[in-house]
């Protein structure tokens, strides 16, 4: 078992929902949150897409989208399907062919408002396609593509103006007796895009994709969603979340974890608990994280490890953590174990001994999971 025990402190109420499928992956109701990311190569550059698809799959993502914008691209949508080993989101808008198209290449759901492809009938067609081929659908709804109608209504881009929408979308995919479907209102103002969404959550038992839309470059885009997105999932609000940030999408499926392991709400590789460090260090504690953090990216199995420069924390830390290491003096350090001192250990060795208990301890929590699964059965 983790040290990180729940505490009625720590739980977070979900928001009902009703469950759906994106591919193999359930969006909604009890199903654990997913992380989405979008790739940013040109989609007819199928080699380049599905290594990117790929490399975000690595890194976690249960769902990743991609734009669809012309033919050329459907085309390549159904040679990149098969290649990749999580269900593809395609990104339509106004085309209504590209919807079909993208429903026959194997898309495991459409990103599509359906207010916005034309006519009924149009409507009805990428409906049908994406039932035939068992896709789901998700709205879209974005502040910075409101319609006309409801912009002159409301003036501006508001949260009654995004519900509107959203309701309005739903309305036409109900009609059709079309039930599988997510909703999403983005804005990349992070009170705007809370209030719109919490109205929606109200209005709707639909899954909620949470994003905060356009939110800037690594850093920033990071705090913004993390203010965004947390604020929301911590309310209950959320069922599939995308970060979106002006950088490699595999950075999206970090950061977008980072955000539920925040919250308790998913668990994934190391969580590494770690100090700024100061003079009192006892060891180099930023570059020992940097490199432990990428040494540790291959373990999934949740857990956790601090790393801290002195005593002044580092034992109380490592009482919580699955293991710790904590800077001592003469450089050496103190070790810890499943929250006890264990041994100590030379800086220069420390990197490759914490990476050894950590790929150790997760050796034997999978172990533990598949004996409690076998029992189970
Ligand atoms: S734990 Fe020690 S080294 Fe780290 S910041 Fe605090 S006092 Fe400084």
């Amino acid at each position: 078992m983790s040290l990180h025990a729940i505490r009625p402190w720590r739980q977070i109420d979900r928001r009902p929902s009703r469950k759906i499928m994106v591919g193999d992956v359930p969006v909604g109701g009890d199903a654990p949150i997913s992380v989405q990311t979008m790739t940013n190569t040109v989609t007819t550059d199928v080699a380049g897409t599905i290594a990117q698809v790929n490399a975000c799959a690595e890194a976690g993502a249960d769902i990743v989208r991609i734009s669809v914008p012309d033919e050329a691209s459907s085309a390549a949508l159904k040679e990149i399907v098969p290649e990749v080993s999580v269900p593809i989101v395609a990104d339509i808008h106004f085309h209504y062919r590209r919807g079909i198209e993208a429903a026959e290449a194997g898309a495991a759901c459409l990103r599509i408002n359906p207010g916005n492809i034309g006519s009924a009938d149009r409507v009805k067609e990428v409906i049908a396609a994406a039932r035939d081929h068992g896709c789901s659908i998700r709205i879209g709804v974005n502040a910075g593509s409101l319609e006309k109608h409801l912009l002159e209504k409301y003036g501006e881009p508001c949260p009654e103006a995004m519900i509107e929408s959203g309701l309005d979308h739903i309305r036409i995919l109900q009609d059709n007796d079309f039930h599988e479907f997510k909703i999403s209102c983005k804005a990349s103002d992070v009170f705007l895009a809370a209030a719109a969404y919490q109205g929606l959550a109200e209005a709707t038992d639909a899954p909620i994709h949470l994003g905060i839309t356009e939110a800037g470059g690594l850093t920033s885009g990071t705090i913004k969603s993390a203010i965004g997105l947390g604020n929301l999932l911590w309310m209950g609000i959320g069922d599939t979340i995308r970060v979106s940030l002006s950088a490699d999408p595999v950075e999206e499926v970090k950061v977008g974890y980072e955000i539920l392991k925040s919250l308790g709400l998913r668990h994934r590789g190391v969580n590494i608990i770690s100090c700024p460090s100061c003079a009192r260090q006892g060891f180099d504690v930023i570059k020992t994280v940097e490199t432990l953090e990428k040494r540790l990216e291959h373990i999934k199995t949740p857990m956790s490890l601090s790393i801290i420069g002195c005593v002044v924390n580092g034992p109380g830390e490592a009482l919580m953590t699955d293991v710790g290491f904590t800077g001592g003096g003469n450089g050496n350090g103190m070790v810890y174990l499943a929250g006890k001192q264990s041994h100590r250990m030379s800086n220069e060795q420390m990197v490759d001994h914490i990476v050894e208990q950590v790929e150790a301890k997760a050796a034997a929590l999978e172990a533990e999971q598949a004996a409690e699964k076998t029992a189970a059965e």
